[in-house]
């Protein structure tokens, strides 16, 4: 909080400690503006977007705003653009609230920050987009295959071409429409408020049961180290869904005959699991954009193993709902290693900080 008091300061003695109190306490950042555009008070928030200087306001835009409050003794609200910081072009957009306190000639202005809800707005309409062309590719492929279907009705060979690809794109789409629905759960959901406690052996193993078939068919061995006996709390059926998702990437992204390992080790209250593979690997530049919904390598091998760009914003989504992250180490054509690091729950003493 930010208070100015010198001996000429008789406005913030007029002004009751209950009412700044409240001020301090509210979710939004606000400030009490004296005559002449002096500062008396202000929460911790309005220096850290460096509204303020030697009591002075520093936006212009602000000023402004404030003046016309002043002349009009009306309430104001307006928008307010600041700079994010002392280099580059980012900027936040602030909503401002400046209201008139006619008793002690001050005005309150109340100030939030709609940059973060215009960023979840955005990621929302792109998502909304981004599934809308999603669903078109396979939707798209069903039709023309109907179609062909149709035209091939003499032909049983062409028929069963056809059906068989129609079966593809329709578990393409199960797929799709399954793994939307798991990452809005997920986005909505804190596993931690209902939490049971999950030894990590029992996540890995359940994992590896489930893509037993797959990795078979391709002749690819998955084998787990050796596990430490330790808990993780949280939603069990999400921490195995993230294992899971690892593993298949693991095995679709390596070659037949290849190896793909889970091992798991601990340290400073955190529990490691690994999944490693000797596959295709991810070019540098694309590693910190794989997490991100939809976005793949090479969307035309996604396509073929099937992939609907999701598992990993999912295993990312699963990682920090957990108080936990996911880290990637990977070379091109040696192989990927990813890492799910969850806090350690130890029964007395919660989760280790
Ligand atoms: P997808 O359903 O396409 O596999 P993911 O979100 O799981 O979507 O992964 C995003 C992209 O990251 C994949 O399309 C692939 O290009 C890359 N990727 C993920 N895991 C691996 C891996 N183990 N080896 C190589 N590339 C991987």
């Amino acid at each position: 909080m930010w208070f100015r008091r010198d001996e000429n300061d008789v406005v913030v003695d007029e002004i009751s400690p209950t009412f700044l109190n409240v001020l301090s306490q509210l979710d939004q950042d606000a400030m009490l503006v004296a005559p002449g555009e002096v500062v008396r008070f202000a929460t911790d928030g309005v220096e850290t977007l460096n509204l303020l200087r030697d009591g002075r306001i520093t936006s212009p835009e602000l000023v402004a705003l404030i003046r016309v409050v002043r002349r009009t003794h009306q309430r104001h609200i307006g928008k307010i653009e600041i700079p994010r910081g002392p280099i580059g072009e980012g900027l936040r957009e602030l909503t401002v609230r400046a209201i008139y306190l006619e008793d002690v000639d001050n005005i309150v202005v109340l100030l939030s920050d709609e940059s973060e809800a215009e960023r979840v707005h955005e990621v929302r309409r792109d998502f909304v987009a981004n599934i809308s062309h999603e669903l078109k590719t396979p939707i798209g492929a069903l039709s023309l295959l109907s179609e062909a279907v149709l035209s091939a009705a003499d032909d049983p060979t062409s028929v069963v071409k056809f059906a068989t690809r129609m079966q593809l794109e329709a578990k393409r789409l199960t797929d799709l429409v399954q793994e939307i629905i798991n990452l809005s759960r997920l986005q909505d959901s804190d596993p931690l408020q209902v939490a049971t406690e999950n030894n990590v052996a029992d996540l890995i193993n359940e994992a590896i049961d489930l893509v037993k078939t797959t990795s078979e068919a391709k002749g690819i061995s998955v084998a787990a180290g050796d596990i430490p006996a330790v808990v993780v709390l949280g939603d069990s059926e999400q921490l195995i869904m993230a294992i899971h998702n690892l593993l298949e990437n693991a095995i679709n992204y390596s070659p037949e005959n290849t190896k793909v390992s889970v091992s798991s080790n601990v340290s400073d209250g955190i529990v490691e699991i690994v999944v490693a593979d000797q596959g295709i690997g991810i070019p540098e530049e694309a590693q910190d954009r794989i997490f991100e919904r939809f976005y793949r390598v090479d969307p035309a091998r996604s396509r073929e193993t099937g992939g609907t760009g999701l598992g990993l914003s999912i295993v990312k989504h699963v990682a920090s709902n957990h108080g936990g992250e996911v880290k990637v180490w990977s070379s091109p054509n040696v192989g990927s290693s990813f890492a799910l690091r969850l806090p350690i729950y130890t029964p007395n003493g919660g989760i280790t900080q």
